[in-house]
């Protein structure tokens, strides 16, 4: 791959940001150095954001059905350059190419959710809410919104935010990480190629300065992103200073439980999915099992067999499982993790620190899967978010501890069980507390018609991001009253008459 020098995608062009500071991109299956990405100026994060609010104007005027042709043309597209695609994705984020397509394919199924928009913005009549009056809810955009995306789902995080946006009318700057962004810019390229007027999508580059020139912006209509907690937190801030609307998904720390009947094979297949796949670098990645006394054995010993057999290296292998961690410092702090989870007294019973890599890759950044047992809910590895191939298996009395210790936790995005009892089932879905459980599955990602999204420190805000959830956040109601006078000038009132006793006149506070 040539070296690459990042631009900007701000009203339909690529450009440069002159002067800006560039920072280094990395492939993380190599270590080496492939581009160079630029912490953009709060002029050219204005600019673009200029340049939604000019289109919007024209945009959201656009017949639905016409908006919504735009979102089949960016699916076909997407889908003739999926290869294209995966590799951006597979390059600078190191997600394994086979997930990497397996993004891309999400997004597109996501695009075709956002291609039901004329029916989910429909709006409600009430006929009759008095004598020829007509009460009726429209859904309206409300202007520009802004996004910011995570490093770990570079694809996913603007297929979350920009279909739903610009489908219902809004238009929207858009801020890939700095450490994956190359995926946004063949999404540029296609916007283009599909003919998106200028400005309804806009891309750039840069760290959190970026942002910080929307919070108080009076063109910015709401601010969505997906990373670290710390990171939603400081953003819902500035955004509830100056008003703005905001839906930010935050960290998390994911359970998958595993009961005394579960189907060891199947339990097994969504571990080693669940737990490794991006690395561990995925906010609904197992990270902690628990299992009860009956089964913890076999649990332990039938995740530890299949974990040495994953294979660790390049992203692009076809023979690979598992590509490296995103940069060295994440390397770095992930063994951390590992001294302090040792330090603590759990047993390692799987190291993956400096596994085993080709010639190739040997300055890639790489950690191999871990595993600790012995774990008590209290240490510093079963509490923190460690984002990487490190497992730690905690022992369960039964159904009702684990169910307190997922209460117990600050986050709440995920947390599976395995199982096939109907009680264990039902109880599980009632009382974790999380915003996605799933049965038998190791990713409880919901699909793309259905609302994405955790509770508590995992989601800042009200509104998770896909489906009704994402329409909601991405249009305001408003209310109009009608009335339809007869051509005499004459009108029934009949039917807002008031109810109860008065002792005088009665104007009315409600047309009627
Ligand atoms: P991060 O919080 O470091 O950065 C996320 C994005 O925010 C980046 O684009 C970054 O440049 C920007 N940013 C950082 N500090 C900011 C600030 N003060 N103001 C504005 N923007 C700022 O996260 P990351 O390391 O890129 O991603 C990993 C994190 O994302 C993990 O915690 C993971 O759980 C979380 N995540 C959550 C979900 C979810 O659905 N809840 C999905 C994916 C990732």
């Amino acid at each position: 791959m040539e070296f690459v020098r990042l631009r900007n995608y701000i009203d339909g062009e690529w450009v440069d940001d002159r002067g800006a500071e560039y920072v280094p991109l990395y492939n993380p299956s190599t270590g080496e150095v492939i581009g160079e990405v630029p912490l953009s100026s709060p002029g050219t994060s204005r600019a673009a954001v200029n340049s939604a609010s000019r289109a919007y104007e024209s945009w959201w005027r656009m017949p639905t059905g016409q908006r919504v042709s735009y979102l089949f043309n960016l699916r076909k597209a997407m889908e003739e350059r999926l290869e294209e695609l995966a590799f951006s994705i597979a390059i600078d984020q190191a997600k394994h190419i086979s997930e990497a397509r397996g993004e891309v394919l999400r997004v597109i199924q996501i695009i075709e959710a956002a291609c039901n928009i004329p029916t989910l913005i429909q709006g409600e009549t009430l006929e009759g809410v008095a004598g020829n009056i007509t009460g009726r809810i429209v859904r309206q955009p409300l202007g520009v919104f802004a996004g910011v995306a995570p490093f770990n789902f570079p694809a996913l995080v603007f297929g979350w935010f920009v279909p739903f946006a610009i489908g219902v009318g809004n238009t929207f700057v858009f801020k890939p990480s700095p450490q994956s962004p190359l995926f946004m810019q063949k999404i540029g390229d296609i916007l283009t190629q599909i003919g998106l007027p200028k400005g309804v999508v806009n891309i750039v580059n840069g760290d959190h300065r970026v942002p910080e020139v929307w919070y108080d912006h009076p063109k910015i209509a709401g601010v969505c992103s997906v990373g670290s907690s710390a990171t939603a937190k400081k953003i819902a801030e500035s955004c509830g200073r100056n008003g703005k609307r905001a839906m930010l998904l935050g960290g998390a720390k994911n359970y998958l439980v595993v009961m005394e009947d579960a189907q060891m094979d199947i339990f097994v297949d969504n571990y080693l999915n669940s737990c490794y796949g991006s690395a561990g670098q995925r906010c609904l990645a197992g990270s902690i099992v628990a299992a009860v006394p009956e089964i913890y054995d076999e649990v332990v010993a039938r995740v530890v067999e299949a974990s040495k057999g994953v294979v660790v290296g390049d992203a692009l292998d076809p023979k690979v499982y598992m590509g490296p961690v995103i940069s060295a410092e994440a390397q770095t702090r992930i063994e951390q993790f590992i001294e302090v989870g040792v330090k603590e007294g759990a047993k390692l019973v799987l190291d993956g620190r400096n596994p085993k890599v080709p010639e190739k890759n040997k300055n890639g950044y790489f950690v191999g899967p871990t595993i600790f047992t012995e774990v008590s809910p209290e240490m510093t590895i079963a509490n923190e978010e460690i984002f990487g191939p490190v497992v730690s298996v905690v022992r369960i009395r039964d159904i009702d501890e684990v169910l307190q210790l997922i209460r117990k936790q600050r986050v709440g995005n995920g947390a599976c069980i395995f199982t096939q009892n109907l009680y264990y089932t039902e109880k599980f879905i009632s009382e974790a507390d999380v915003g996605m459980v799933g049965v038998n599955v190791g990713i409880c990602a919901p699909h793309p018609y259905l609302p994405f999204g955790g509770i508590k420190d995992s989601l800042i805000g009200t509104n998770k991001v896909q489906g009704k959830d994402g329409i909601d956040f991405f249009t305001q109601n408003k209310i109009a009253t009608i009335r339809f006078a007869p051509p005499t000038g004459r009108y029934v009132t009949e039917g807002s008459k008031p109810v109860g006793k008065t002792s005088g006149e009665v104007r009315s506070c409600v047309a009627g």
